[in-house]
């Protein structure tokens, strides 16, 4: 049961958002489950129902590429579109008061709506790497040989190991989108986070960086996190009705 909105906590995160100079968005999973996109944790969450080792490591990919493509082609979602919550990211980095979009998300929805900077530090499931030659393709060119024979062959060598370049359990982070986003977290003064269980680390250590570093953490997410003590403002509630509403509050035009 989601708590009504109120207003001073809408004024409240608004009001920092607008005196922040170097702000951060940090979004996790939580953003994309008005687009029809599953969460991992928490209430209705995809690991209330599946394994996550068992589809999503890197272990049983390499041991078994086709129960991964088989799970891919009957839970994969196409066609998703950004929410109001993406749009008002969009809107809020648009009037300045956002650096960067730092995601957890793997669905490219930050860029469809039109954010810049975007730092995907899990990677993208729109992108498809040949773990053997190391060529890429994109995602719905392996989805369409997917739905011929699972798992997909590489056009290029023929290997049977090809990747989306989301990461899975049992794989480091890409370092350049991780060192970046550290470097932001220590200039941050600001860190909006949304839609994340803050319980998946490295990921989870950026906004923890940037408060160490002394920025002020505003969390917009369903359920509590591990880091509400730590914040300025906290917000339990969806992403679609909240950051329109700080958004408007912020950027009186927007909306
Ligand atoms: P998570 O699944 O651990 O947590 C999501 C959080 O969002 C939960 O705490 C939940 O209460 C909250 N939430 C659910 N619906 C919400 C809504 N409408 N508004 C606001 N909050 C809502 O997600 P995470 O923290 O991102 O970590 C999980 C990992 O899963 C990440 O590594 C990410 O790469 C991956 N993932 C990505 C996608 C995607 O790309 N859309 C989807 C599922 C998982
Ligand atoms: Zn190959």
């Amino acid at each position: 049961m989601i708590a009504p909105l109120t207003d001073p906590l809408l004024d409240r995160a608004a009001s920092l958002i607008r005196d922040s100079r170097a702000g951060l968005a940090f979004t996790g999973a939580g953003i994309s489950v008005e687009s029809g996109i599953p969460h991992f944790r928490g209430a209705g969450g995809l690991w209330t129902q599946f394994d996550p080792y068992k589809v999503a490591s890197i272990g049983e990919f390499r041991r078994d590429p086709a129960q991964y493509w088989t799970y891919s082609r009957n839970h994969r979602r196409t066609g998703a579109a950004p929410n109001p919550a993406h749009l008002a990211l969009v809107d809020l980095q648009r009037a300045g008061h956002l650096r960067a979009v730092i995601t957890q998300n793997t669905d490219g929805l930050h860029q469809k709506a039109g954010s810049t900077d975007v730092i995907e530090l899990h990677g993208s499931s729109h992108a498809v790497e040949c773990l053997d030659c190391e060529r890429t393709y994109p995602r719905d060119r392996i989805d369409q040989l997917n739905r011929q024979q699972s798992p997909p062959l590489c056009p290029g060598c023929g290997g049977r190991f090809l990747k989306p370049t989301v990461v899975l359990f049992g794989e480091s982070l890409p370092a350049q989108p991780l060192q970046h986003a550290q470097a932001l977290a220590e200039a941050a003064d600001l860190v909006l986070i949304v839609g994340s269980s803050l319980q998946v680390y490295p990921a989870a250590g950026i906004p923890r960086l940037a408060r160490e570093h002394g920025a002020q953490l505003c969390i917009v997410n369903a359920e509590p996190t591990p880091f509400d003590r730590m914040a300025a403002v906290v917000i339990h509630g969806r992403a679609g009705e909240v950051l329109p509403a700080i958004a408007s509050r912020t950027i009186p035009s927007a909306g």
